[in-house]
């Protein structure tokens, strides 16, 4: 615990209200212009929500895994796009630079990213790599006392606001003929770098990705995450392991503003001259939803203290993800078949979560590769223990 129980109950609440209050009304506005509002940006910062895993050291709050997965319920009530401002600097942005970075790289750029001055994005996927993302093909060649970057990543949230991108390239290595992976600290407006097109996406208006293309981007070996060439792989899949925690607890916040919102429109709406809420087979939708959401609710928070004892979580990080990413997916169907035609219409917030939740089952780590991570780990255990 980084809080003391009431400092943390406080800062829940507050983030509550926020997320009722001022957030909540302007999920269609952030959708229609594709943006998160530069007023909402200001109070996110003003709240400390940029640095809620950032050690308290480099200004950021400081949290464990259970108290960022309380806050992270609490988030997934609104439109995902919120969440997707900030959650790259409480995530996959800075949690490399957490946990591999050298004590000059922290200081650098952490409290900028904890005070939300500076966006940080995690740039992995390639258009050839991507479930696969050992294969990556973008290269770093050494050239004296610097490396040169070439190649394009695909998808990176945030990339048109990011003033830091963790990169992952191939770098040369004796041992190995295809070269290891490691992991570099790039700011934005370095010669070389530049962002594409921002991508038309199904769901999620508000949160932005794009291409983050490197044409002889040059960098100096101190950009080199932990100044450890061929440690990157390792960092990706650590940093990973965090941030599928975190998704699977907005899975879950996402799933509980659904049912609270199918909830309401089946006791106000009348069919056959009463309530739909009465209808049993209403009913079964509603139950199936609030148990599969507790459920979730449930294993995320078994794992986050799981992990504040510093146990290994992968495999059940990998469950939750699978789970909950899934579960939600659920719910958002269940919802917009309570709400009937007006599920299908974009008047209702429904139709825009059913789209928005569709990408928690792709994103770090598709269903597929953490059903494949799962099954694995259990293979692995068991033959130990034979
Ligand atoms: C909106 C959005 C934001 C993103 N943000 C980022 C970001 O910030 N940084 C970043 O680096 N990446 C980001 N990504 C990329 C994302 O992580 C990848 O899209 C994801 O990992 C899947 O890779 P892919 O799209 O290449 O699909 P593929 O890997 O081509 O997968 C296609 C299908 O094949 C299945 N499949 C693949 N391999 C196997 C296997 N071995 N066994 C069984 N099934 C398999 C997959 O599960 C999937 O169903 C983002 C993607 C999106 C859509």
């Amino acid at each position: 615990m980084a809080l003391d129980p009431e400092t943390f109950d406080l800062l829940k609440s507050t983030l509550q209200r926020f997320v009722r209050e001022k957030l909540v009304p302007r999920e269609d506005e952030v959708a229609e212009t594709n943006g998160i509002p530069a007023d909402i940006r200001a109070e996110m910062q003003e709240l400390g929500l940029f640095g809620l895993s950032i050690p308290e050291a480099f200004g950021g709050l400081g949290l464990g895994m259970e108290e960022e997965v309380n806050l992270a319920f609490e988030l997934g009530k609104t439109s995902p796009a919120f969440r997707s401002l900030l959650g790259t600097n409480n995530g996959i942005g800075s949690q490399g630079l957490i946990m591999d970075g050298t004590d000059a790289q922290k200081q650098n750029y952490l409290p900028k990213l904890a005070s939300g001055e500076m966006i940080a994005s995690f740039a992995l996927t390639e258009a050839e790599a991507g479930s696969d993302a050992r294969s990556l093909r973008t290269s770093a060649r050494r050239d004296g006392n610097d490396f040169i970057l070439n190649g394009t990543k695909r998808y990176i949230t945030n990339a048109p606001h990011a003033g830091l991108f963790t990169v992952f390239a191939r770098t040369e290595d004796p041992d190995n003929p295809v070269g290891s992976i490691t992991a570099f600290l790039v700011e934005a407006g370095t010669p070389g770098l530049s962002i594409g097109p921002v991508d038309k996406k199904m769901g999620q208006q508000g949160s932005l990705t794009s291409d983050v293309i490197f044409e002889n981007c040059r960098v100096p070996a101190s950009a080199v995450l932990g100044e450890k060439t061929g440690q990157g792989f390792r960092t990706a899949m650590k940093v990973l392991d965090r941030g599928r925690l975190h998704i699977s607890a907005v899975c879950v916040g996402a799933a509980e503003r659904l049912i609270a919102d199918s909830l309401d429109y089946a006791m106000e709406r009348k069919q056959f001259g009463q309530p739909i809420a009465e209808f049993q087979l209403v009913q079964a939708m509603l139950a199936d939803s609030r148990a599969e959401a507790f459920a979730a609710r449930c294993m995320v928070l078994e794992t986050a203290r799981a992990k504040d004892r510093a146990e290994v979580v992968t495999t059940d990080a990998a469950c939750c993800k699978m789970y909950a990413s899934e579960m939600v997916g659920r719910v958002a169907d269940r919802a917009v078949q309570i709400h009937g035609g007006a599920g299908y219409m974009s008047e209702y917030a429904i139709e825009r979560f059913y789209r928005d939740v569709r990408l928690f089952r792709i994103y770090e780590g598709t269903t597929q590769i953490q059903q494949l991570v799962i099954a694995r780990n259990m293979i692995k255990q068991r033959k130990s223990e034979l």
